[in-house]
């Protein structure tokens, strides 16, 4: 008999209520035991919702993260937070979210502040984790309170319990030695720990434990190789039997060490590793349970069944008992219930599946190859049918999109002459003196634009009044502009509430959900727009706004795009083309917006690429391949344009070491970055590399409500002017400012400008 399970739960619920219990007791609002039961009560509707599998996973649930709750269980808590004398859990959110001494948050160190632990991303998912941290003299101490009261819960509640945690080698590769000591050192004192905690397990009458290593689908070296020999073998004493669990990627040149670590069973990722599965089948020893993750973790779509079975009977006819089946990976990267969802068109609808109705094409897996196809006929029919409609419904194929597609040429992404020339063309029109200033797009979004944009979608002001709401906002961006002397405008983007939700909208092949949100990290969640069909632009969707803004003033608005490849990363996408079709398509339909900007006079035109790193393969070795995409892609888009436009790019982060030639090619006459936490080292990169046309450094970082000193600026200015010449230097924040309210970003643009000015006098 083939078994099921699963790798993990979304933990949010399906109403988000984890996220406002939580948000609810930060601000006071409910009590410490309030959002405990709360805690109780989703884990046990998640079992519930579980119930039909053979092993349902315990201890995936957390109150924030689940490698934090790792560090819990292990004492590896970061220094600063020993010793506090409250409330565990509380002391979890310290870490967890940091704690600001009376708000001044760059006092964190002292006065009661607390620094939060840096956040970064859980592999390409766009799950942000809290990264453990090391150093030489880091202790491990088990504190296994948490998953033992989760799986004695569980066992009062008959759940066939499967203790998920995160392996050694995992958890030491995603952790930061602060002290840029050698992690893997601490691997001798670690494993006793996690001895312990199996041993502990064991001892609950726990059989199987999930430990997750999803590790080896990235490139190792030799000596991480041998760790991980060497941990399993440590580990191999434990009565309890261990399922390593792998995913998102290739095992590749780990399939080897993977598949003879001496535990019990495996699991592989068989939606992107399906090729690696029958070379696995021949070196796999005859004694091991072998678990293919053949849903789909990642994205919403159904599964076709009939064709997974056509691919899983044979492979069930010589594993027998030894195969399970289970989802790619934990469904924490996808929503919960595809029933909450009202408003969805319903033939898009019958195309997909959530958490739950994932957990459901498991079973009718399961029972399809334990007891034949017929003993779930209907299921597997339905199935069919879905899977056709959606293949051949015109919504999905537009045969104009396709031609466009196969129209593409090399000269379609290039501008007509290289920067230099360009740049000469742009300067008279633009008049832009030396360090000139912008921002980055967004202005505060305050209380009032939020009301006008939900009264507006509910129908509760019309067109004309809300036309006249987001102008007036758009005139305040642009008076208040003129009063700092900013050198290029925006127009504030006070009509968008989310980069690629707001284009998302406006294209055909993009459906929204009401429900469909996934967990970014504790308790923020993004809703992703979800990529159909075909992507065609049926009218403009920036012009009128931007045309507005610069009939206010003299100066240069930037036209505000986000770019093809940062709403392909952002987005649930298709999986019946490659991402890079679904990207070219995007490309095209932002390039007619670009060309409409173009013609109604707009001379700078801006397109975010913010995502465009998130999308790097976990494996080098698939760089290139995505860069080289994912460029075209952003070329396709913006090098339509005549010399004399201005074309910029924003990304939204500070490492370009190893993608720099890829920005390079991009060949966007200025890129603006962020850079002021970094003290203007990360521009060496540049500086070497010779990137040859403009840069941005931000010079004031929007994520804190400080406020920069005009010294400040110069000073990480001048760091910047040791790297590039000043000629081709911007002044500018890091990123929008859509979150900070007006009275920070009046007085921080206000030295920014004066810096500018003293730059200009003093280099
Ligand atoms: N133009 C966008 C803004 O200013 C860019 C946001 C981003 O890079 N994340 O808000
Ligand atoms: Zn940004």
């Amino acid at each position: 008999m083939a078994k099921t399970h699963n790798l993990g739960f979304p933990r949010i619920g399906a109403k988000r209520e984890l996220k406002f219990a939580l948000e609810a007791y930060w601000k006071r609002e409910s009590s410490r035991d309030e959002l405990k039961e709360l805690g109780a009560v989703l884990r046990k509707r998640h079992w519930e919702d579980q119930a039909g599998l053979d092993l349902v996973p315990v201890g995936d649930f957390s109150f924030y993260d689940q490698v934090l709750d790792m560090s819990f269980a292990l004492g590896n808590l970061p220094e600063r937070v020993q010793g506090f004398q409250g409330d565990q859990l509380d002391n979890y959110f310290r870490v967890a979210r940091g704690r600001s001494a009376q708000s001044t948050e760059n006092h964190a160190q002292c006065c009661d502040g607390v620094a939060a632990g840096e956040m970064t991303k859980w592999f390409d998912t766009n799950y942000h984790y809290i990264v453990p941290e090391f150093n030489a003299k880091t202790t491990f101490n088990l504190d296994a309170t948490q998953l033992l009261a989760q799986l004695d819960e569980a066992k009062s509640q008959g759940v066939k319990a499967k203790p998920v945690i995160i392996g050694p080698l995992t958890y030491l590769a995603i952790g930061k030695a602060k002290d840029d000591s050698n992690k893997l050192a601490l691997l001798e004192r670690l494993l006793p720990v996690y001895g312990e905690l199996l041993d502990n397990l064991a001892s609950q009458g726990v059989e199987w434990v999930q430990i997750d290593e999803p590790v080896l689908v990235t490139e190792l070296d030799a000596e991480w190789q041998h760790a991980f020999n060497t941990a399993y073998h440590q580990l191999k004493s434990t009565k309890v039997n261990l399922l390593v669990a792998t995913y998102f990627g290739q095992l590749q040149e780990n399939a080897y060490l993977a598949a003879n670590l001496p535990v019990a069973g495996l699991h592989l990722d068989a939606l992107n590793d399906r090729d690696g599965v029958l070379p696995l089948l021949n070196i796999l020893p005859s004694h091991k349970i072998l678990s293919l993750g053949v849903i789909n973790g990642r994205n919403i779509w159904k599964t076709d069944l009939n064709a997974v079975l056509d691919w899983l009977e044979p492979l069930h006819a010589r594993l027998g008992d030894r195969l399970w089946i289970a989802p790619s990976c934990s469904l924490l990267h996808v929503p919960v219930d595809l029933d909450s969802e009202q408003r969805l068109d319903n033939e898009i609808k019958s195309w997909m599946a959530f958490a739950k109705q994932k957990l459901g094409e498991i079973v009718v897996l399961a029972t399809a190859l334990n007891r034949g196809r017929a003993a779930v006929k209907v299921e597997l029919d339905v199935n069919r049918r879905a899977i056709e409609t959606r293949r051949n419904s015109p919504r999905v194929t537009n045969p104009a999109v396709r031609a466009a597609l196969t129209g593409i040429t090399p000269e379609l992404g290039c501008r007509k002459n290289p920067y230099d020339v360009r740049a000469a063309k742009q300067a008279p029109l633009l008049n832009l003196p030396k360090f000139p200033t912008t921002t980055i797009g967004s202005f505060p979004q305050t209380a009032e634009i939020r009301q006008v944009r939900s009264q507006f979608k509910s129908g509760k002001i019309d067109q004309v009044e809300y036309r006249q709401a987001i102008q007036g906002e758009i005139a305040r961006c642009v008076r208040e502009q003129e009063s700092l002397n900013l050198d290029v405008f925006v127009h504030g983007e006070a009509e968008r509430n989310d980069m690629v939700e707001y284009f998302g909208e406006q294209l055909e092949g993009y459906a929204f959900s009401q429900f469909g949100w996934v967990q970014s990290y504790g308790s923020r969640c993004v809703k992703p727009p979800i990529l159909f069909g075909d992507i065609r632009r049926p009218k403009v969707m920036t012009v009128d706004w931007i045309s507005y803004a610069q009939s206010l003033t003299d100066k240069p608005v930037k036209g505000m795009l986000t770019g093809p490849v940062t709403i392909l990363n952002w987005s649930f996408v298709r999986d019946d083309q490659p991402r890079s079709v679904s990207c070219k398509q995007l490309a095209l339909a932002i390039r007619e917006e670009v060309l409409d900007l173009e013609k109604a006079g707009v001379r700078v035109i801006q397109i975010d690429e913010a995502a465009l790193r998130e999308g790097l393969p976990l494996r080098k070795s698939q760089w290139k391949e995505y860069l080289d995409w994912a460029v075209e892609s952003f070329r396709i888009t913006a090098n339509g344009v005549s010399d004399e436009t201005q074309i910029h790019t924003h990304m939204c982060y500070s490492e370009f070491n190893d993608i720099i030639s890829a920005i390079a090619d991009m060949d966007a006459d200025v890129i603006t970055i962020e850079t002021s936490r970094s003290d203007m080292e990360l521009l060496d990169v540049f500086d070497d590399f010779k990137y040859p046309n403009e840069i941005g450094p931000g010079v004031y970082d929007i994520h804190s409500p400080n406020i920069p000193s005009e010294e400040h600026i110069v000073a990480l200015m001048k760091k910047a002017a040791e790297r590039i010449p000043v000629e081709r230097l911007w002044v500018n924040p890091d990123c929008g400012l859509k979150t900070r309210q007006w009275k920070e970003v009046i007085p921080a643009l206000t030295n920014m400008v004066a810096a500018a000015k003293r730059l200009r006098a003093e280099l």
